[in-house]
């Protein structure tokens, strides 16, 4: 059975199909019994779709279980090949306004195996059990192993506009081809006070005197950025090195006391900007490496070194999930409706 999974995979994975590969592949273990059943063997028929619309092509007059339990005859389709089968089967969900828009619209909108399976019960085939068969095949047999990878959406922090409140407003200082660093800040204040940005800018102009704010993108203690300055705003991050800088700072006051989540939303503005401005890793700079006149933002130089190491490298997928340990021993057999079918490989 391993060896005729691995044989027709690459098949179910060459036709792109809102049903997931492991689903439909153990739509094929259930229905033709892994290539045994009659129906498959006259047919290449591995889904028991029956001859409906929009179907032009040949069909075979076979037997079929109904719902009320009574073996009728009835059309199916028939042909040329296995790969002709999952092909059809592949487009099946979507192939007429009614399938796409009400009978499989749940089982194309789930997000998981066991809601695609479940919601194929009763519709695509009428035993009440089949949802659970379908999931007891993808488990034993491990079938999301042959799921192709989904290009899912990438995570992007929580993002507030405020660049119409930030003090000091907006204005154009510079062109951004102006920009030669991006670099790191904390505030200075420990992130369990959940100090915000605008607690900041008060102090800022109020025993600073300064006309505007220091930092261009503002992480608080929870992770979430705010975006206060266009790029062409020159702001006051680093003393002496504001015109070709551009500045991120994070809600807390020390390098132990910065969040996963503050980190994570660093990384992303971060690699945001370099990508934006055509900035290298190597120009991605801590506070005390523009101006030594500070702390901030904590790391030292080794820390930063490891930092620019790992952003000069693509971005590690946070949605990737890591792939699920063996729990059974494949079973040899399927018992499917009553008939006990030897899974042995297909002839195609
Ligand atoms: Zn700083």
């Amino acid at each position: 059975m391993p060896q005729l999974l691995e044989k027709v995979a690459p098949l179910f994975q060459k036709y792109p199909s809102p049903i997931s590969v492991a689903t439909r592949m153990a739509q094929f273990v259930v229905e033709s019994g892994a290539g045994q059943s009659p129906l498959y063997q006259k047919s290449f028929n591995g889904f028991g779709i029956k001859a409906s619309p929009p179907w032009q092509g040949p069909k075979v007059q076979h037997s079929s279980l109904e719902d009320d339990g009574k073996a009728q005859p009835s059309y199916f389709r028939k042909y040329d090949s296995l790969e002709a089968s999952i092909k059809d089967h592949a487009s099946f969900f979507t192939s007429t306004p009614y399938r796409r828009d009400v009978a499989y619209k749940k089982a194309i909108e789930a997000g998981t195996y066991q809601e695609e399976a479940q919601a194929l019960t009763g519709i695509y085939a009428g035993d009440p059990n089949y949802g659970d068969k379908l999931i007891q095949v993808i488990e034993l047999y491990q079938l999301t192993q042959y799921d192709l990878a989904q290009a899912s959406a990438p995570w992007q922090p929580q993002i507030i506009d405020r660049r119409d409140q930030a003090l000091g407003g907006q204005a154009y200082d510079r062109p951004r081809s102006a920009i030669k660093t991006i670099v790191w800040h904390y505030t200075a204040v420990p992130r369990k006070y959940q100090r915000k940005i605008w607690d900041h800018e008060q102090y800022w102009k109020n025993q600073k005197g300064w006309d505007r704010g220091g930092y261009h993108y503002y992480i608080d203690s929870q992770g979430v950025l705010y975006h206060n300055y266009n790029l062409e705003r020159i702001t006051w991050g680093v003393a002496d090195h504001n015109g070709d800088t551009v500045h991120i700072s994070l809600e807390a006051n020390s390098k132990t006391d910065y969040s996963p989540e503050q980190i994570k939303t660093r990384d992303w503005i971060t690699r945001q900007l370099m990508a934006e401005l055509a900035i290298p890793a190597s120009q991605v700079k801590g506070h005390w490496e523009v101006n030594n006149n500070t702390a901030c933002p904590g790391y030292n130089q080794a820390e930063m070194d490891a930092f620019r190491k790992a952003l000069a490298l693509p971005p590690k997928n946070p949605n990737c999930k890591p792939a699920s340990s063996p729990t059974v021993q494949p079973d040899s057999y399927l018992i499917w409706q009553g008939i006990k079918y030897q899974l042995v490989p297909v002839n195609d």
